[in-house]
């Protein structure tokens, strides 16, 4: 047996149990904010505020991502 891999640092895991994929069907609906594939974590930034972005959990996305926030 599998459970969704959705990572939510907001909220306990998920847990509901998935047959073929990764996670979950109301997580199947988030995709990632960079590359558009399906988002396995939400930003988490640390302090305070919370940035809420669905990320694929791809080294590339979450660096890109981080850099639109830093940016300007
Ligand atoms: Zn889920
Ligand atoms: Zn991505
Ligand atoms: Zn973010």
């Amino acid at each position: 047996m599998t459970v969704c891999s959705f990572n939510d640092p907001r909220s306990i895991p998920c847990r509901k149990v998935v047959y073929r994929d990764a996670v979950c069907f109301e997580h199947a609906e988030c995709k990632c904010a960079v590359c558009g594939q399906q988002a396995v974590t939400i930003c988490p930034h640390g302090s305070g505020k919370l940035c809420n972005s669905p990320l694929c959990g791809g080294e590339d996305c979450r660096l890109k991502h981080h850099k639109s926030h830093y940016s300007g």
